[in-house]
């Protein structure tokens, strides 16, 4: 019988696309006058920070700072635009696959609900998305100020949809722990290897695309039963 479905983001319903991130950002040093690959670098060591806290114009602000650089607002604002447009485009670059999964999905009386691990400009560009309409709540770990594996992300995501997480099927890559985070708090849990294979980190049942979901939930017969959380091997 259909329940209710817990989706990660990135690498789960589209691609990561973080050699874009790397670019945009180094194009932003270049806005707000520091060394770009400096930059880039303080995004890539910040990303515990960034999940949690931070509007993307604070995180510029803060991130130059630290690299002895004070922008002016001007800078900061031009600067965290192009954040939010790589948002709101890597929002809207999801194969269609993952759109025909997810209607496929809700048409068979599943309801969905995002648990992301994502910085500031991802939540703000997510009502814009075609995605957002497919889902029936969404939690982002920078407005929850929790972040995967914590317990509380997917229990905002799971109240928000009122029903408890060991009634709902988590799907995700596996960063952050994320799988194992889930079985920890009761969910079942299925790794999807369709844009980034972790099979080290999780040894449970796995789908190489959405497509392959429904089928394989189609063997759940009450939300569990098959898909007994994995064994972590990490
Ligand atoms: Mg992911």
């Amino acid at each position: 019988m259909p329940g209710t479905i817990l989706f990660d983001l990135f690498h789960t319903l589209l691609d990561g696309a973080d050699a874009q991130r790397d670019r945009v950002v180094a194009r932003m040093g270049e806005i707000v006058g520091v060394d770009p690959s400096a930059l880039v670098r303080a995004y890539h060591d910040s990303w515990p920070e960034r999940l949690v806290r931070w509007s993307a114009e604070e995180t510029v602000r803060v991130l130059a700072g630290r690299l002895g650089v004070a922008p002016s607002a001007k800078q900061v604002a031009r600067a965290a635009a192009l954040r939010l447009e790589l948002a709101s485009w890597l929002l809207n670059s999801a194969p269609s696959s993952t759109l025909v999964a997810l209607d496929g999905l809700r048409a068979a009386g599943w309801r969905l609900g995002l648990v992301s691990n994502a910085t500031a400009e991802v939540a703000e560009a997510w009502p814009g998305s075609g995605l957002s309409r497919r889902f029936d709540a969404a939690v982002f770990s920078c407005e929850a100020g929790v972040a995967k594996p914590e317990p509380g992300i997917y229990r905002a995501a799971a109240a928000a949809l009122g029903v408890a997480p060991s009634g709902c099927v988590f799907v995700g890559d596996g960063a952050d722990g994320e799988l194992a985070g889930a079985a920890a708090v009761g969910a079942a849990v299925v790794r999807t290897a369709e844009f980034v294979d972790r099979s080290r980190v999780w040894a449970g049942p796995v789908v190489g695309s959405l497509a392959e979901l429904s089928q394989l939930l189609g063997e759940v017969p009450a939300g569990r039963g098959v898909l007994q959380p994995g064994a972590s091997t990490a």
